[in-house]
């Protein structure tokens, strides 16, 4: 699957030169604003795998030719209509991380369905999470503001109602708004449901119970202008997708007896980091964890299609804008730990699709983009006002094939020291601001992000902790509502021990 959309994709945003530079203090940064470099260096692990069985003289060869591939790809017409009209789907696929989706190049086939749309889509290859969890993360998605802006900063706190939401400016401007959502941190009471006229939340049921009423909502609104939002931890701990999707790919694998990778148990070895003797989960019962994640996207792919059939059956395939992406990913020891609690790339880099109606020829966006950047894409493709105090930017350039207009993502917790994340051009440097420990990854080369690169690159680290320094100090100057906390009752407690971010 993979190989053919491998093949099929077009890289778009590749002109040379008229990229302008970012308002973060870009000046500094003009050696990273260079769309064909980035390309090329992206390209270069496809290039490898791709190439196992080429001479040395022709893999020369290719890599000679590939300025003019993408020059040559430059010159392709840009969509005629690459506006995003009502009505919009939004698939919200908690906990998934990009790099376990077959169409950004996963070893397993997790996603059939998904890479099928991928196919039709845009696919962003590098967007970012703007938080590693869901209340502050989900929040930036539909607000376009930064955590730290929107005061949703940690699982547990509620949106302000201050805040005004991508539902509300649909709401407001007439569209029907509709919300199933999978409980959590997703329910009311954390706010994130202003401006949807129909909300449902389903405590943990997963699209088996969400996706029968998404479907009947579709077949009941088919042809009204509307903004949809499907929202599931099926791909969350404890990793328990129905059969056959549990077991699908853990066959060879064998865990010590009696191990479930249960919420409880992970949040055993993600507590333990803490302390002198961090513990790790056994190669075998780790094996075992990711491959239930996996069969989890694999139920969630084959819901996807089934939605997706629906839509097309429908005729809103050819109406509807369709984006498919997550709030943040899950890490599996990568850096020790499990779960999402850090802004490494396994937790911030996420999956971003965006269909338009009636579908693109796969195209692939390298420049990095963030998360929350899909509302004032959604609002300009809808031909509603852009707020000018949201801190997204329109991802509309990209679909149209303009010049990229490179940005930075940036990433924050308010946890281990009000940690930190820039994304841009190759890098990620994460760290506390304030903390000498500060770390650097080429993520394009190494989206594990397993080689820190700090001590070989002084001087990128300076520039980028320079953009960070800058980017933290203009959120503290422009102030936000105050954080605001709601009193849970004891069930609601209960849910959300379940997620194992409450003690
Ligand atoms: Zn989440």
């Amino acid at each position: 699957m993979s190989s053919n959309f491998e093949t099929a994709k077009i890289l778009v945003g590749m002109t040379v030169g008229a990229h302008s530079r970012t308002e973060t203090g870009a000046n500094t940064l003009g050696r990273w604003a260079h769309p064909i470099h980035e390309v090329a260096s992206a390209l270069r692990p496809r290039l490898n795998r791709a190439s196992s069985g080429l001479s040395g003289t022709l893999l020369r060869l290719v890599l000679a030719l590939l300025p003019l591939v993408l020059l040559s790809a430059c010159s392709d017409p840009p969509p005629a209509d690459p506006m995003l009209p009502a009505p919009v789907v939004i698939l919200d696929i908690d906990t998934l991380r990009a790099d376990h989706l077959g169409c950004y190049g996963y070893r397993r086939p997790t996603s059939p369905r998904i890479d099928a749309l991928a196919n039709e889509s845009f696919l962003f290859q590098w967007a970012f999470s703007q938080a590693h969890s869901t209340g502050p993360s989900q929040g930036s998605i539909f607000t376009g503001l930064y955590p730290t802006t929107h005061s949703l900063v940690y699982n547990g706190a509620r949106l302000p109602d201050s805040v005004t939401t991508l539902a509300e400016h649909f709401s407001d401007a007439g569209f029907k708004t509709a919300a199933f959502v999978d409980g959590g941190f997703m329910d009311p009471i954390f706010g994130l449901d202003q401006g949807f006229q129909h909300y449902e939340t389903h405590d943990w049921k997963g699209l088996d119970t969400i996706g029968p009423r998404v479907i009947d909502w579709l077949r009941r609104n088919a042809e009204e202008n509307f903004l949809l939002l499907v929202h599931t931890y099926d791909v969350h701990a404890d990793y328990t997708p129905p059969e056959p999707f549990r077991s699908l790919f853990t066959e060879g694998i064998t865990p010590t007896p009696g191990f479930e990778p249960t919420v409880k148990q992970l949040e055993v070895i993600r507590k333990s980091q803490a302390r002198d003797q961090a513990l790790q989960l056994p190669a075998a019962d780790l094996a075992f964890a990711e491959a239930r994640y996996d069969g989890g996207i694999r139920f969630v792919d084959y819901w996807v299609g089934r939605i997706l059939d629906e839509l097309q059956a429908l005729g809103l395939d050819r109406r509807a804008t369709i984006i498919l992406l997550s709030d943040h990913g899950e890490a599996f020891q990568e850096h020790g730990t499990v779960e999402h609690d850090r802004l490494y790339a396994p937790v911030t880099h996420i999956p971003l699709l965006i269909r338009p109606p009636g579908g693109t020829q796969g195209k692939v966006v390298e420049s990095v983009v963030q998360a929350m950047d899909i509302m004032p894409t959604l609002l300009e493709g809808a031909g509603l006002q852009v707020p000018t105090n949201l801190q997204g930017r329109s991802l509309l350039p990209f679909l149209r094939g303009e010049p990229p207009r490179e940005m930075p993502a940036f990433s924050e917790s308010p946890y281990f020291g009000h940690r930190r994340a820039i994304a841009w051009g190759d890098h990620h440097l994460i760290g506390a601001l304030e903390s000498d420990h500060i770390e650097l990854f080429n993520f394009r080369l190494d989206p594990l992000e397993l080689e820190e690169l700090s001590a070989e690159n002084p001087q990128v680290v300076s520039e980028l902790y320079d953009v960070a320094k800058r980017w933290q100090d203009s959120l503290n100057l422009r102030g936000a509502p105050e954080t605001e906390v709601p009193s849970l009752d004891d069930e609601k407690v209960k849910s959300l021990q379940a997620l194992g971010y409450l003690n």
